[in-house]
């Protein structure tokens, strides 16, 4: 799988695993455990939770995912805006370890922008930085105005991007490309049915012979400088996830997707969820 630069110069796979609604059903967390170390076992190692998914749940079962095997991934978690003061950072990410089960985070982010003055959270960041309590910390749903002038030190801007939601190409995703942030680009298969159920994605899968999914996620990851963090919680999706790497769109493949899902002509507001 292609490789691109995250965390000052780490080589990481382009295609990692999103873990939001992981770990809410015990019914299914034999298989959600055994889904995400396939995906490890496959190259996909940047994984990604945070403190709200399933109020920790999906931490807790990230960290029975990787027990053993820490070295291995590129663990990125969030904090709430409202956990975000300087004090407030450093307490929640000692509960996100713990529900990690280890004693460090790669990237910690703060999940969108709150009430608290940014430049307090970042000295709660650099504090657990210079703690080795994290190696790098980031931003998430954070559109150019908010980051500019960019914040020294910040790693990555995760933020919403799909075929069905393009609007940070007018201005955003060129920005990070020109600035070197890589860009982690969440729901890249718009969720799930009412993307991936496009008549154009079948199509363009029957031509690969792949599915319509390893279209959607091929074409988000067709440029530089973008990590997608699909979440898939069973074997097979994950293993097509893995497969979207290998997947090469052509010019015509991308004229008919632009077609089909227009590019955007103006600002748009940035598309959270
Ligand atoms: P995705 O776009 O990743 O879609 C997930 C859905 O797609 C699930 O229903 C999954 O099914 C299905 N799926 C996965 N792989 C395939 C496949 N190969 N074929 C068909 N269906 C497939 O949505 P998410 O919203 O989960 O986004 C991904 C991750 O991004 C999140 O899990 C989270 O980590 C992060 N995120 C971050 C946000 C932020 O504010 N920073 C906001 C939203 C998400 P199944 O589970 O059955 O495999």
């Amino acid at each position: 799988m292609r490789e691109t630069d995250f965390l000052n110069g780490v080589r990481v796979p382009v295609i990692g695993q999103g873990t939001w609604h992981l770990g809410e059903d015990p019914a299914k967390r034999k298989t959600e455990v055994a889904a995400l170390g396939a995906g490890i076992d496959a190259g996909l190692t940047v994984i990604d939770t945070a403190e709200m998914y399933g109020d920790g749940a999906s931490e807790e079962l990230v960290g029975e995912a990787i027990r053993g095997r820490r070295d291995e991934v590129v663990l990125v978690s969030k904090v709430y805006p409202h956990n975000a003061s300087r004090s407030g950072v450093v307490a929640a990410c000692e509960r996100s370890l713990r529900r990690l089960g280890t004693d460090r985070l790669d990237v910690y982010l703060l999940h969108w922008s709150g009430s608290i003055p940014l430049s307090e959270t970042v000295d709660g960041f650099e504090h657990l930085r210079a703690a080795g309590k994290i190696r790098s910390w980031g931003l998430s749903n954070f559109d150019l105005d908010d980051l500019e002038p960019v914040p020294e030190g910040c790693a990555t801007n995760q933020v919403l991007y799909n075929l069905g939601s393009r609007g940070i190409e007018f201005d955003l995703l060129l920005w990070q490309q020109h600035q070197r942030m890589p860009l982690m680009a969440y729901s890249p298969l718009g969720q799930g049915p009412s993307l991936l159920e496009h008549p154009l994605l079948a199509e363009l899968g029957k031509w690969h012979g792949v599915t319509a999914a390893q279209i959607a996620l091929a074409w988000v990851i067709r440029q530089p400088g973008i990590i997608a963090i699909p979440k898939a919680s069973s074997l097979e999706h994950v293993r097509q996830n893995v497969g979207a790497g290998a997947v090469v769109l052509d010019a015509e493949d991308c004229l008919a997707l632009d077609n089909a899902f227009p590019v955007p002509r103006g600002k748009q507001p940035l598309d959270i969820l």
